[in-house]
């Protein structure tokens, strides 16, 4: 059983009178969840919702569906950046809601319905009071499930359009308790690194293997020693996985194809453990075809950097965290999670702090993330507006 949030008491009552709206919201997305890059209708939405709450200024078309919505206060002073992912992942849905998507193959099982739906009370709230310094950018992007939305946000020129001092994430986390937050100063998430290695031989009939090259059975032994990496190269003392995830040969049983194709992923969080995976797959793969007569090509792709909270903002996250949990309640010591999050494109650009928020809790049944019975706790509106309101608070206070 959570505990009441302690939030603020100027904030509580509008939180909570809000509350059955943001939920509204966020089962409207919900039932109609868009993947990376095509969130026309979702940010469409968030658009229409920032220019009917008066924000000040609101930024669309940032790589293609973003939107920035800027308050300012009442009074000068700097900006901070408040970012929600509004990107949802192609999978079916197994609920059996009211609101489940109406899109088959397609599915919001990373919470970010929630997000949004999240910031955008959060904006309504802010926007009614104004009672801050300086601004708050609400930064809605798209594409955080490996699209990398918030890189393109970025290189779009985010930061100098709304040059924000300090940028600040947070994510649903089904794994902890609601009425718990999680900040960890240091790596939060994993980097991801995306490779696809081809074997290219000679294809033959598979009666008679004698005249090919075998490059199904070149990539099977790549497939093998690449887990010789994580396990005999990387020091154990380091955190690394490697995994290969695909393996497309022929289409026939009868045919030995020309080239097979092998896929996976490095997750790492210290970039010279990156720098040596790749190293010792790109040799496994060259040295390995080599000895089959056979040939590698290798398209090995950096995808997300690791999410590294800078520890002052960590604490700052935590403590305001605290207030609204309890201290007692706010995590700091946890293992990092090898997912990726793009949020490390804004946290490498500028300070701030990605926290996880929990939201398990007995009267919500919900899956973990990315599983097909995965459902937002909408129970946890309450912990995330009024954490970022406490943020606002906090950051951009008239103290
Ligand atoms: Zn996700
Ligand atoms: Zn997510």
């Amino acid at each position: 059983m959570a505990q009441s949030p302690a939030i603020d008491s100027r904030h509580h009552n509008r939180i909570a009178a809000l509350h059955s709206e943001i939920s509204s919201w966020r089962r409207d997305l919900h039932a109609h969840p868009e993947i990376g890059f095509t969130e026309f209708r979702t940010s469409a939405i968030v658009a229409e919702k920032l220019h009917a709450f008066g924000v000040d200024e609101v930024i669309t078309g940032m790589a293609t569906t973003g939107v920035v919505g800027i308050i300012h206060g009442q009074r000068p002073g700097p900006t901070i950046g408040l970012r929600a992912d509004m990107d949802a992942l192609p999978m079916q849905e197994h609920n059996d809601l009211p609101y489940r998507s109406t899109t088959d193959g397609v599915m919001h099982a990373c919470g970010h319905d929630g997000h949004t739906a999240m910031l955008l009370g959060t904006a309504q709230l802010l926007a009614e009071t104004r009672d801050f310094n300086g601004s708050v950018a609400v930064i809605f992007q798209p594409a955080e499930e490996g699209g990398g939305g918030a890189r393109v946000m970025v290189d779009e020129g985010l930061f100098d359009q709304v040059d924000c001092q300090s940028v600040w994430g947070l994510h649903n986390w089904p794994e902890l308790p609601l009425g718990t937050f999680c900040s960890l100063a240091g790596p939060v998430m994993a980097g991801i690194d995306y490779f696809d290695i081809t074997i290219r031989g000679q294809g033959t009939h598979a009666g008679m293997p004698h005249d090919g090259i075998d490059t199904v059975l070149a990539a099977a032994h790549l497939v093998t020693a690449i887990q010789s990496v994580p396990g005999r190269n990387i020091s154990p003392h380091d955190t690394a996985t490697i995994g290969v995830s695909m393996f497309k040969g022929s289409d026939a049983y009868v045919v030995m194809p020309d080239e097979t194709v092998i896929g996976g992923s490095v997750r790492y969080f210290d970039a010279a453990v990156r720098e040596q995976a790749e190293a010792r797959i790109r040799s496994l793969a060259n040295g390995i075809a080599q000895g089959f007569g056979a040939e590698a090509v290798i398209d090995y792709r950096k995808n997300y950097p690791p999410a590294i909270n800078p520890a002052a903002e960590a604490d700052v996250a935590a403590e305001i965290a605290g207030g609204i949990v309890g201290g007692e309640h706010v995590i700091r010591e946890h293992q990092p999670c090898m997912a990726g999050e793009d949020f490390a494109f804004m946290l490498n650009a500028r300070p701030g702090n990605y926290i996880w928020m929990g939201s398990a809790s007995d009267e919500h049944v919900s899956g973990k993330l990315h599983y097909p019975d995965y459902n937002f706790n909408d129970a946890a509106i309450v912990y995330g507006v009024g954490y970022w309101l406490a943020l606002v608070d906090r950051e951009l206070s008239g103290g």
